[in-house]
This record gives structure tokens, sequence and C-alpha cells, in this order.
């Protein structure tokens, strides 16, 4: 069992300082060196050739479309693009990498030196950005026979290699020193305005929890004023939460071994959904141990000044302009616009909008009840089966007066539940407002008939009290009436 600090205590005492790497699949047609198809979930092997599987004598040549998205990234990041640059060998042995080695760049990236400002409690953070390399993915190995699939007890290993040779950009930062005890939330605001700008872009689905963006997260912690600790790497980080979660694991860790005295391992560690901990890798190689050395299979790349302004001209609107817009048309102060970025709901609210909500109720459904669904089953709430339009449907229905906000929650559980839309979900379960004035009527009378002196005190001048009679009828209806129509009804009838 590690033994932890509390997370006041760890940032009362050290100062972290945070880096990312982040690996995002570009969603191109073909892979990187070769012309095989890159769609996920295919049978394994079916998307292979003499290239991607390292059969002698098979040459590789780069492609166009990869460079290019990885130009776009490096652009959107505000960094120089190289004018010349070329690819290296990264020398490892793995068995889902059948070349023995990964190729990548090294001395020459494509794209270095940018930046990216995020903001967390209304503080802007700069985030340097060091270069954005291309490079390729490795294929999946699957461990079979052992429990939860470890290597440890398996019987069988499988190796699929249609996910080798996909293009692969990384994007690295520079040491991110000064968050303080914010250093979770800005290595989670980092991750996810990357995610929005390579999204904008339109070259990558940037899915965690598919593999397409993964993050590794450095973490090291020193003392005020003294020198910058060792620092640790938590591979393949898969979600925003997780990296948040991650950054805060390894500071009551790594603070709880510095005040007994002990050093802190370099070492990469693997995160774990379950618990929020993170445990140790392998020991961490440094680049030396790669023996990288230039591709002498590919061509070196001298992108043409020209292209590189044609491209820069054709960036979409950058994702944090594009929020300010939104706040903008949307009406929100800057608090509830940062609990709608915090939620991740920007794009939701945008495309429940767009299918015909007003602004406050998409705000409204998506911030609120379906918040609450996404925190109590611990999932991100753009993962809730509930689609933007469906909550544009469901908000329609309420303000027609077809729903109540209690009955509209209930339409949410069967649409959660897969039960189809709400208003299909409404009619099944028989959900809808008691819209039949005639049977509200009915109702009313039959309250005022079993309250007699409440009718009195209404008849009396005192409206406050039609309460009572307005939650008889709510209750003889199962709550599938709208109170304001009770209300008028009563007050019509006794006064
Ligand atoms: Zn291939």
């Amino acid at each position: 069992m590690t033994k932890l600090n509390t997370y006041e205590a760890a940032v009362a005492a050290y100062e972290p300082v945070l880096g990312l790497e982040t690996h995002i699949e570009l969603d191109t047609n073909t892979k990187m060196f070769c012309g095989c198809a890159t769609a996920f979930g295919a049978e394994p092997n079916t998307q292979v050739c003499p290239v991607c599987l390292a059969l002698p004598g098979a040459l590789p040549v780069a492609n166009k479309a990869a460079v290019e998205a990885t130009i776009k990234i490096g652009l959107a990041l505000n960094c120089r693009i190289a004018e010349w640059t070329r690819f290296a060998r990264k020398n490892y042995f793995y068995p889902d990498m059948p070349k023995n080695f990964q190729t990548s760049q090294y001395e020459e990236p494509l794209c270095e030196d940018g930046f990216v400002e995020v903001v967390v409690d209304g503080e802007s953070h700069r985030i340097e950005i060091e270069r954005v390399h291309l490079e390729e993915d490795t294929g999946k190995t699957l461990h079979v026979g052992g429990a939860a699939g470890r290597i440890h007890g398996a019987t069988e290993s499988l190796v699929d290699y249609n996910r080798a040779g996909i293009p692969l950009v990384e994007i690295v930062t520079r040491p991110i020193p000064g968050t303080g005890a914010l250093a979770p939330e800005v290595a989670r605001a980092y991750a996810t305005e990357l995610r929005d700008i390579v999204r904008s872009l339109g070259v990558s689905d940037v899915r965690m929890e598919q593999g397409s963006m993964r993050c590794d997260v450095n973490v090291s912690l020193n003392k005020p004023g003294e020198e910058w600790g060792t620092r640790t790497e938590t591979k393949n980080v898969n979600s925003l939460r997780s990296v948040e979660r991650s950054v805060r694991y390894e500071v009551r860790r790594q603070s709880a071994l510095l005040d007994a005295g002990e050093k802190i391992l370099q070492e990469t560690r693997h995160f774990h959904e379950a618990t929020g901990e993170t445990s140790p890798g392998r020991s961490k190689e440094e680049a030396t141990d790669y023996r990288y050395f230039p591709e002498p299979d590919l061509a070196v790349m001298e992108p043409s000044r020209e292209w590189v302004e044609e491209l820069r001209a054709s960036l979409p609107e950058p994702p944090r302009k594009r929020r300010e817009r939104l706040q903008a048309e949307w009406g929100l102060g800057d608090k509830e616009m940062q609990s709608v970025v915090n939620a991740d709901a920007v794009g939701l609210i945008e495309s429940t909008i767009a299918a015909g909500a007003s602004a406050s109720g998409a705000v409204k459904w998506w911030l609120g009840e379906l918040s609450r669904r996404a925190n109590e089953s611990g999932v991100e709430l753009g993962s809730l089966a509930i689609a933007p339009a469906q909550v544009a449907e469901l908000q329609g229905m309420v303000e027609d007066g077809r729903l109540n906000d209690k009955l509209a929650r209930q339409v949410i559980d069967g649409v959660l539940a897969g039960e189809g839309g709400p208003a299909e979900v409404a009619a099944a379960r028989g959900l809808e407002v008691v819209s039949d004035t005639g049977a509200l009527e009915t109702a009313v009378d039959e309250a005022i008939a079993a309250n007699p002196d409440v009718a009195e005190k209404i008849r009396g001048g005192k409206h406050a009290a039609a309460g009572a009679l307005i939650g008889a009828v709510m209750k003889a209806t199962k709550g599938q009436a709208d109170a304001g129509t009770v209300r008028q009804i009563i007050l019509d009838k006794l006064s």
C-alpha cells in the first residue's frame, strides 16, 4: 500500500512541474508510409502489406495528407514550420513493431516552438509547445488465456498489425512550472484545448476512449526555490478526467516519498481507472538508448512557404474564439460559460440549439440533469446515451406544455435506458402532461369537494391557499398535470 499525503499538504510544501506528451492518430484514409486502409475495428491483420509488415525490400513513401494535417496542427498551435525536415529511426524491439524500429522524427521535427493559452479559474496559463512531429503507430498485442488481458498467466499472445503504420502526431510541451495547486486542472485544460483545436481542424476524431488521442503525463515536485525534481511519466492516460486524476495522485504520492527522505525514480507509470492510482512501469530510457539515426529510405521534406501560407489561410476559427462568439450568442456570463467548458458541453449545447432548442433550454439540460446523470455513472457528458437532437425534442415538449420538468426527467430515464426518443418514451410510459381540461376540471372539482375549508379560504381572497388544492390535483393525476393550468382552473372556479 503506497502511503499518500493529502493533496492540500502536498501542494503546501511542494511545487509541481508538469509536462505532457500527447499522441494523436490522424484519420487519413491510408497509412503513413503505404496505401493500406486505416478503418478502426477491422478483422485483425486484414489491413497490412509488405511495407507495414516490413518485408525485405519494401520501401516506404510518406503520406502527403498526413504531412499536411501535421502542419495544420503546428500552425494552430502557433508553431514555426520547418523549412527542412526528415524522418529518423527510433530503434527498439517490441513484438507489435515488425520493423524493430519506429519511423519517427528526432532532431528535425516538422513543427517547433509554439504555445497554447488555457484559462483555469479565470487565470490564463501559457503552455509552451516544444515540438510537433510525425511518426507511425505500432500494432496491438493481445494476451489471452490469463486474467484481464495481462501478460502474466497468459497462455498465448496474438498480434494485430492493422494499426502498425497509422500516422501518429506527437505534441510535446516544454516543462510547465508555476501552476501550483491548480496543476491537475491546468493539465486537464491543456488536454481539452489541444483536443478541441485538433478536432476543429478535422484531421482526427481525437477520441480518448478509443485511443486516437492518448496523453503521457509528466510530473515532478520541488521545494520552493529549489531545483526541479525527478519526474515520472504516466503513460497512455485515456480520458480528460484521468489526466487530472493522474496528476493529483502523483503529487500526493511523490510528496509522501520526498517527506520520508526517499528518492523519486525516473520511470514510466501506469494509471488505473478503477482506483485512480498509478503503478510503476519500466525505468525510463534516455534518447541515446534508442540509437536514433536519419531514415535512409525516405526523402527529406522541404514544405514550401507558399504551401504553409495556404494552409495557414485555410485554418478554421480557433476554439477559443469560437467559445467567445458562442458565449455572446447564448447570452451567458463568464462563470456560466466556464461551467459549460468544464463540463465539456460546448459542442453538445451548440448541436442542441442547431436542432431547434433555445440557448437557455439547451444549457439548462446539459449543465443540470444530464451533468448529474453523467457524474452519477462516472462517464463524460458526451458519452451519455442521449443525442443533442433528443435534448432539443425534450425541451420542445416542455415548452409546448406536453411535459413538465418532473416528467421530463422520467423521459430522460427512458431515453438513457435505450427505450427510444423522448416522444416515443413519453408515449410508451404514459408520461405526457394531462392537457385535457375536462379531466383537469373534474380533478379540481374533486379536490374542492374533499377540501371545503381550503376552498373557503380561497373564496375569501387567500389565493396562496390554492397550493394545497394544486397538490391534491397533482397527486390525483400522478404529477402529469401542468401546475399553472391547474391553478388557473382553481382560481376561475373559486372567485
Ligand atoms: Zn501497409
